[in-house]
């Protein structure tokens, strides 16, 4: 019997956790953080219904921390098996994890000097950097395409997802007694043409397929149209002498910002331009970027070829120290500031932000998801002054939401990566979306390529 569970992202968004069980095998899939959500904290401390030191195998799809999160947990628990992934996927998820431990110390630590009477103190934090480091021990690394038996009776082989740098789908087959199984595993889905990466590759053919529905209810802006409206705000900022603040992801979007504002250059559509990418964690991932040139697109590989590295021009400038960066708030003409975090709830955006957010020549531009009550969602809202560091700043610059740079397939994306299945139809289970975009693809679904998909809850087991 082949049993199916899911213990996160489903009916939300993150937490990322899937575990197939036969009488031989058990395996998970991810194991994400639970984020943004008032309760994350004890839903990120509740341990999935299984018994972790019991798992055969683990596998994990990319790096972003809804994916790979709680890995450390696992270690917590007593799992001392091996975590599959591809190359990229291993070097990325050091630099997450080790960040994520970090934060998860100061957490507990600020939350127990800040006790108020009655509360009960943090005990422990999620974990701490030394479990996140047994995790990397635990990795275990194959490439795009290659196939591996991880636990008796189960393969896998990962395809491109072209969502992060290392992001797979994953392609299990299951044996179980005289029955063979297949279950696709999509992971996120990323955006056709997107910078650098492969576009997406669907993993057929599979029985059953899982599949994300982030944005299952709406299409991005085209690219092609964000990418004209970055360069506006640059040239116009050139013009008139105004630095071009960004707050962004340090994994993956800010290295899109940075192909995006080299081809402007190579195009000669840019004379020339300075750009500082000012964030220790972005410039290690844009490090593993340049190394990882095995999971290049055409583009990519051409301008290689030509010796340019994709993520480098005249102009671009990595920032490690914090004088560095902080210098950068009395240095005169225009530039493009981009800065972590990226929905501008920390970090050295703040500092850049309060510098030059009341100066009327600057411009603030908004690349990706602010979550309700951060600052950046403030800004995108058209506030009229904002609270830095405990102080009102009037804001005068202007701020730009640019809305085509997402990482993440839309409607359009996600049927066309399930277009395949459209003759053998598989069962199919939506995840990775909150409710109302996962109905909303589930009936598009239906209605262009004929497929039935069921939408599991938190802790739903189905036999295959
Ligand atoms: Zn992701």
């Amino acid at each position: 019997m082949i049993r199916l569970g899911f213990y996160g992202a489903a009916g939300e968004v993150t937490g990322s956790c899937y575990v197939v069980t036969t009488d031989r095998a058990r395996v998970m899939i991810d194991m994400g953080m639970h984020q943004g959500e008032r309760a994350a904290d004890e839903h990120n401390r509740r341990m999935p219904p299984v018994d972790v030191a019991a798992l055969d195998a683990v596998v994990l799809t990319h790096a972003h921390l809804d994916h790979c999160g709680r890995l450390p947990l696992l270690i917590k628990h007593g799992y001392r098996g091996r975590i599959h992934c591809t190359d990229a996927t291993a070097d990325v998820t050091g630099i997450i994890l080790r960040d994520s431990a970090a934060i998860q110390m100061e957490d507990c630590e600020r939350f127990n000097r800040r006790l108020r009477r009655g509360q009960e103190p943090c005990q422990e934090p999620l974990y701490d950097v030394a479990q996140a480091e047994r995790v990397l021990e635990q990795l275990a690394t194959m490439g795009y395409g290659q196939e591996k038996t991880i636990a008796e009776g189960v393969t896998i082989s990962f395809a491109d997802a072209g969502h992060i740098l290392g992001s797979a789908s994953v392609r299990m087959v299951v044996k179980d007694g005289a029955r063979t199984l297949t279950v696709a595993f999509s992971g996120d889905v990323g955006v056709s043409g997107s910078p650098i990466l492969r576009d997406p590759v669907t993993p057929v053919p599979a029985d059953v397929v899982l599949l994300e529905s982030t944005y299952g209810d709406k299409d991005h802006k085209p690219l092609g149209q964000t990418r004209e409206e970055l360069l506006a705000v640059l040239l116009d900022a050139q013009a008139t002498g105004g630095k071009v603040l960004v707050p962004a992801f340090a994994v993956g979007r800010t290295q899109d910002l940075v192909f995006h504002i080299g081809e402007f250059l190579r195009a000669g559509k840019l004379k020339s331009v300075r750009v500082f990418v000012d964030s220790p964690m972005a410039t290690s991932v844009s490090d593993l970027y340049a190394r990882h040139k095995e999971v290049y697109d055409e583009r990519a590989k051409q301008l290689l070829s030509q010796q340019m590295a994709p993520l480098n021009f005249p102009g671009l400038t990595y920032t490690r120290s914090v004088d560095e960066s902080k210098r950068l708030n009395d240095a005169k003409g225009s530039m493009v500031i981009i800065s972590a975090s990226g929905m501008c709830t920390g970090g050295r955006i703040l500092h850049h932000l309060y510098h030059d957010v009341s100066k009327p020549q600057t411009h603030v531009v908004i690349a990706g998801y602010q979550g309700q009550g951060t600052l950046g969602r403030r800004l995108v809202d058209g506030a009229r002054t904002v609270n830095i560091f405990r102080e009102e700043v009037p804001v005068r610059a202007k701020v730009h939401t640019l809305g085509g740079f997402s990482a993440h397939a839309g409607r359009s994306g996600l049927i066309a990566w399930a277009a395949p299945f459209r003759e053998s139809k598989p069962r199919l289970f939506l995840t990775h979306g909150e409710d109302g975009p996962r109905a909303a693809l589930r009936d598009q679904l239906a209605a262009r390529l004929g497929l039935q998909a069921a939408m599991p809850k938190y802790g739903d087991e189905v036999e295959l």
